[in-house]
């Protein structure tokens, strides 16, 4: 299939997510690495950005709360291209009511190729790579030359 290269800017748009039982890891994680997040446009669902702004002071877009349509509400913003990251600090000892949406996330940050941590060593990793502060072009499937292409094959 047909790709094409996109470019993560050096100033990252980053989605910072946590389920109840983590929630105060990521706060914590958040107070740790404040000064480069700060040199980053945040979002979040609406708890865990309203709790991060709260006791970090990070300004953090809020979208609705998880279980509410957060995830897809971020998850239509990585489609749009507008989310680079995700920072996401699911509960793996808790079930959601909204584990598929959790899923469809994860699953649409594989499609657009975009970094996505899902526990603290790996949040760790990625904020203390030199790639946080550059450019990074990688490549993603060509949706128009997709739309293009099954709209003729179909037909057939
Ligand atoms: P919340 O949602 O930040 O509104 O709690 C997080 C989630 O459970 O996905």
């Amino acid at each position: 299939m047909e790709q094409v290269t996109l470019t993560i800017k050096k100033q990252k748009s980053i989605a910072l997510i946590a389920h109840d039982g983590k929630k105060k890891e990521l706060i914590d994680w958040c107070g740790e690495h404040r000064d480069i997040l700060a040199q980053h446009r945040l979002c979040g669902t609406g708890t865990t950005a309203r709790m991060i702004t709260d006791q970090i002071g990070l300004s953090v877009r809020g979208y609705n709360s998880g279980p509410l349509g957060g995830d897809q509400q971020i998850g239509a913003r990585v489609v749009e291209g507008k989310v680079d990251i995700i920072i996401f600090f699911s509960d793996p000892l808790e079930a959601q009511p909204h584990d598929p949406d959790v899923k469809a996330l994860l699953r649409i940050a594989q499609v657009y190729d975009i970094p996505m941590a899902n526990n603290k060593s790996t949040a760790d990793f990625l904020i203390s790579s030199p790639l946080m502060n550059e450019e990074y072009n990688h490549e993603v499937l060509n949706f128009k030359a997709n739309i293009e292409e099954r709209a003729r094959t179909l037909k057939e």
